[in-house]
């Protein structure tokens, strides 16, 4: 059988390499290309030594004379070695029918008169220049981030560098745990308070509100790290829980709510916000809150404006003392009826849906961009039998050719990115949803134990909305 082989230049530079390593890793996976065999050399330089001394190139010419190779596959072609000097590399490979894949450039000899004067088009083109550049910086910084999140600079509180690699600071991060727990409990202002108690600086300097919000905002903490679309995992530098984390994010949240959008002070009114009236017309209305003067003293009602202006002659106007404890007990019910296996697999089955539906439209778009690429290699193509004086073709017509493809293609890569943070999404959904149902699953016993401010803090997690129609009353849940 022919083989398929990798052929990674090993330099002195560690980033380097693991860039060749992961682009390679990658776009064998994409175009599922089974490689039999990574031939690594080491310690050479291609601008520097002569293809009689690269015993890497020369195993490989002997594997292709021998008809054992199927194709090469190299990060770039300056991998191989300048163009000249590999040339009667190339010319073997091309008598031999051995293709060789390029990451950044594609197949480097898809036809077999493929010329210098090809090699040397491709590389003329500044476009390719540029481009093999910034993909090469992008998986540099990619794979310094894979191995071990440190990207340069100081370290963030709670870890320190080691061999320029990130590690966590025994010290620092019991700092970060005590203001995890501290706030989670307390808030950020009591936290604050302790930590001035204890005498807790951030590195020589007093904490303060941002500072402390910048350690709640930190995935890190919890060993996850953003990378452009995707949070990469580092599970050594996990300082506190995932659990934990959602927590203090939900404390967050409530916070910025709270006194903004639905939540203000009036802790007597539970459903403040929650509550929408179906009119006669089908909408959904939001209801008001009122207040009236009844023999037992001031209490407020839920009242629907619309229906109220119309003089609509259906019940418009919920009196709290009596849809109070019905909605709660609805609640309560639906609450004591979730299995949270059953939720579990509805939600999983959605997932798999939805992944399915976005993974299909990613791949949608990448055959689209694939095909566009093609279409560039044809315009370049033209280009080539131009400078070979075998077309008369107009320069600019496949030039120009080639700056629309590319914009479309960035076009593209844009739906590309928002596919990913669609999927991303989806688990924040998720996420969130799995720990409402964690956090409220004996939600009977934690409501009927609480005060009255935190039956409304609770209510305004749990429920979306609650539509109440002449007869029937539908909630909504934020798991659901
Ligand atoms: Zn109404």
């Amino acid at each position: 059988m022919k083989k398929n082989v990798v052929l990674l230049r090993v330099s002195t530079d560690m980033q380097d390499f693991d860039a060749q390593k992961n682009g390679i890793d990658r776009y064998v996976k994409e175009n599922n290309i089974v490689v039999h065999k990574t031939i690594e050399e080491k310690g050479v330089s291609g601008y520097k030594t002569k293809l009689e001394d690269r015993e890497g190139l020369q195993e490989l010419i002997q594997m292709a004379l021998n008809d054992e190779l199927n194709s090469i596959i190299v990060f770039n072609q300056d991998r191989l070695g300048r163009r000249l000097e590999i040339l009667s590399f190339m010319t073997i490979m091309n008598e031999q029918n051995v293709k060789v894949y390029s990451v950044t450039e594609g197949i480097l000899n898809e036809d077999n008169d493929t010329s210098e004067l090809i090699q040397a088009i491709k590389f003329w083109t500044a476009n390719y220049e540029s481009k093999k550049t910034s993909l090469r910086v992008k998986n540099g910084k990619r794979a310094t981030i894979e191995k071990n999140a440190y990207s340069g600079g100081v370290a963030n509180f709670g870890y320190k560098v080691v061999d320029r690699k990130l590690v966590i600071d025994e010290e620092e991060s019991e700092v970060v745990k005590f203001i995890y727990e501290n706030y989670i409990d307390y808030g950020c202002k009591r936290t604050l308070e302790l930590l001035e108690e204890k005498n807790i600086l951030k590195r020589g300097e007093k904490w303060t509100k941002p500072k402390v919000f910048s350690i709640l905002k930190n995935n890190i903490y919890r060993g996850k790290k953003q990378y452009q679309d995707e949070l990469l995992d580092f599970p050594e530098l996990q300082i506190i829980s995932d659990a934990m984390f959602q927590k203090a994010q939900e404390r967050a949240k409530s916070r910025n709510t709270r006194g903004t959008r639905r939540y203000t002070n009036r802790t007597d009114i539970l459903f403040e916000g929650l509550l929408f009236h179906k009119c006669e017309d089908g909408l959904e209305r939001k209801l008001n809150i009122d207040y009236v003067n009844t023999t037992a003293g001031r209490v407020h009602t839920y009242r629907c404006k619309h229906c109220k202006e119309i003089r609509a002659q259906i019940t418009k106007n919920f009196n709290s003392a009596k849809i109070e404890p019905i909605l709660i007990e609805n609640i309560k019910s639906v609450m004591n009826s979730i299995s949270i296996k059953e939720l579990e697999q509805k939600y999983n089955e959605e997932i798999t849906k939805s992944t399915r539906t976005i993974a299909k439209n990613i791949d949608i778009i990448n055959k689209l961009i694939d095909k566009k690429k093609k279409a560039i290699d044809s315009a370049m193509k033209e280009i080539e039998k131009i400078f070979m004086g075998e077309s008369n073709i107009d320069i600019n017509i496949p030039s120009n050719m080639i700056k629309k493809i590319e914009g479309e293609i960035k076009e593209l890569e844009e739906q590309l990115k928002v596919h990913q943070k669609e999927l991303q999404d989806l688990g924040n959904t998720t996420s969130n949803a799995m720990y409402l149902l964690d956090r409220y699953k004996n939600f009977e016993y934690l409501f009927d134990n609480s005060t009255n401010e935190e039956r409304k803090v609770i209510l305004q997690d749990l429920v979306n909305k609650i539509v109440i129609n002449k007869d029937e009353i539908n909630i909504q849940l934020n798991i659901y």
